[in-house]
C-alpha cells in the first residue's frame, strides 16, 4: 500500500493514481493482424454481398453464424446488421406483433423496448434487483392475457436468474428472447448466454466485447423462429435459395442483411472472445478479492459468477448522496466511474429517460401498437413505476474493467476503494 497522506485527493491529498486509465473499449483494443487479414481477403475475392451466387459457399456471414451455432449449441443463426435488428427478426420471428405485449426491465438500453415497438408489440415494463437485471418475480407479476414473451437482458455482461425466469416463462407458456448485447462470452450454469431461452440476440456493435463495426446475429433451435427472422431480414429472402426460408410462407420484410466485410471483422474478433474475457475474469477477480471486507459497501450480486463477462463491476452505498460523494472522490482519486446519475446526463439504459416509449408516441401519429385494434391491454408507464430500479441504479457506482488491466492497475482500483471508503463511510 502506498501511505494515503492522511488525505483524500478531493481535499488535497496525493491521488492514489496519476497515470492514465485504461482504454475504453474492449473490442476495437484488438483489432490486430487478424482483422486486417480477414478483411482483405474480403477486398481480394471481390465479394462483400453475402447472398452472391458466385462463392456462396465460402461466404464470411455463414461462417460468422456457424461460430454461434457452435459457441451456443444451437441449431440455427442469423447474423444481421445490428442488435436491434436481431431483437426485430426474433421478435417478428417469433410470431409476435400486434395486439402482444412482451416484458423487458426497466434497466436495459432503449433499443430492447424499441424493439418490441418496431414488431408493432407493446413493452411491459418491470423493475430489476440487485443483480441490475430482471427481478424474476416482477415478470411473473406483470404477466397479462397478452403477454406473448419475455427479454431478460444480461446487462453490462451479468448472466440473468435464467433459472426462475425459464420456469415462470415456461409454467405461462411464453417465449424467452435473451438480449445478449452486453454479454457475448458470458455463461450460465455452463451454457453460453444466448443459447438458454428460444432466442438469442447479439450485437456487435463497438461499445460491446466484439465488434463487426455494426452487426449482430439471432440464435435459437427453433426453425420456424429462424426462417420467419430470415425472412423478415431480406424482403427478398426466398430467391436467394439459402438455408430454410422457403420452409414458411413469405411476407415483406426489411433489409437487414450482414455484409462480408463486417462478418470478417466479427470473425476476427470472435475468435478472442474467450480469451478476452479469461483476463477479464481475472482482473475482476484480483479486485473483488481486494474489496470483499469493505465495510459500508455491498457488492452487485452476479446470479452465476463464473459466467460473468467481468468487465464491470458494481458495488452499491446505503444511499444515493453517498453514492455521488464516493464517486467524486473516486474519480479525484484517479479512478473514472459511474453513477446512473451521470450529473443530469438522460442515460437512455434507464425507462425514465425512454420518452418516446413513456409517451406512447410512434412513428405514426394515428396508429400505434398501444392503439391499433388488436391491442386489448393497457399498459400504464410513469417515471415512478419501477421504484426499486430507481433506488438500486441510485445507489450504485460501476467501474469499467478492461482486459489489458496489470495487477497495478487492479491494485489502485483497489487501494482507491478503500481509501475512499475509510474516509467517507
Ligand atoms: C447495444 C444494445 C442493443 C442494440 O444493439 P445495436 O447493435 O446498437 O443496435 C440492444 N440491447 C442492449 C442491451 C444493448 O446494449
Amino acid at each position: 500500500m502506498k501511505g494515503w497522506i492522511n488525505m483524500l485527493a478531493k481535499h488535497g491529498g496525493t491521488p492514489v493514481r496519476t497515470k492514465n486509465w485504461v482504454p475504453a473499449f474492449i473490442s476495437s483494443e484488438e483489432f490486430d493482424d487478424k482483422e486486417r487479414e480477414y478483411l482483405l481477403n474480403v477486398l481480394q475475392k471481390r465479394r462483400v454481398f453475402r447472398f452472391y451466387k458466385k462463392g456462396l459457399d465460402d461466404s464470411e456471414a455463414a461462417k460468422l453464424e456457424q461460430l454461434y451455432r457452435e459457441r451456443t449449441k444451437t441449431k440455427h443463426a442469423l447474423a444481421v446488421n445490428s442488435g436491434t435488428s436481431s431483437l426485430v427478426s426474433a421478435l417478428v420471428g417469433a410470431g409476435i406483433g400486434p395486439g402482444d405485449e412482451v416484458i423487458v426491465p426497466g434497466y436495459t438500453y432503449i433499443a430492447t423496448a424499441a424493439a418490441v415497438l418496431i414488431a408493432r408489440a407493446v413493452p411491459v415494463i418491470v423493475e430489476i434487483d440487485d443483480t441490475l437485471t430482471m427481478d424474476p418475480k416482477a415478470f411473473e407479476a406483470a404477466i397479462t392475457p397478452y403477454t406473448k414473451a419475455v427479454i431478460p437482458v444480461h446487462m453490462r455482461g451479468t448472466p440473468c436468474q435464467m433459472d426462475e425466469i425459464m420456469s415462470t416463462a415456461r409454467k405461462h407458456n411464453l417465449l424467452v428472447i435473451e438480449d445478449v448485447a452486453q454479454a457475448n462470452g458470458g455463461f450460465y450454469k455452463g451454457i453460453a448466454l444466448g443459447g438458454i431461452g428460444d432466442a438469442g440476440c447479439f450485437s456487435f456493435q463497438q461499445y460491446k466485447v466484439v465488434t463487426s463495426g455494426e452487426g449482430g446475429m439471432v440464435v435459437t433451435n427453433n426453425p420456424s423462429i429462424h426462417a420467419r427472422a430470415s425472412v423478415y431480414h431480406d424482403c427478398a429472402m426466398t430467391f436467394w435459395g439459402v438455408e430454410n426460408s422457403t420452409s414458411v410462407e413469405s411476407f415483406p420484410g426489411e433489409n437487414y442483411r450482414m455484409s462480408e466485410i463486417q462478418a470478417a471483422l466479427g470473425l476476427a474478433q470472435s475468435s478472442r472472445i474467450d480469451s478476452v474475457v479469461g483476463r477479464l475474469r481475472e482482473v475482476k477477480q484480483t479486485i473483488l478479492k481486494g474489496i470483499q471486507s469493505v465495510q459500508g459497501i455491498q457488492l452487485q450480486r452476479i446470479p452465476d459468477p463464473e459466467g460473468d463477462v467481468s468487465y464491470s463491476l458494481v458495488f452499491y452505498l446505503p444511499d444515493t448522496r453517498t453514492a455521488a460523494e464516493f464517486s467524486s472522490h473516486l474519480t479525484a482519486e484517479g479512478i473514472p466511474n459511474g453513477t446512473f446519475q451521470n450529473n443530469g446526463f438522460a442515460d437512455r439504459h434507464i425507462y425514465v429517460n425512454w420518452d418516446y416509449v413513456l409517451a406512447k408516441r410512434g412513428a405514426s401519429a394515428t396508429d400505434t401498437p398501444w392503439t391499433c385494434a388488436s391491442y386489448k391491454g393497457n399498459v400504464q408507464y410513469s417515471k415512478d413505476m419501477c421504484p426499486n430500479t430507481l433506488d438500486l441504479l441510485g445507489r450504485a457506482i460501476s467501474i469499467s474493467l478492461h482486459q489489458s488491466m496489470t495487477e497495478e492497475d487492479c491494485m489502485d482500483a483497489v487501494e482507491a476503494i478503500r481509501k475512499v471508503a475509510s474516509f467517507i463511510l
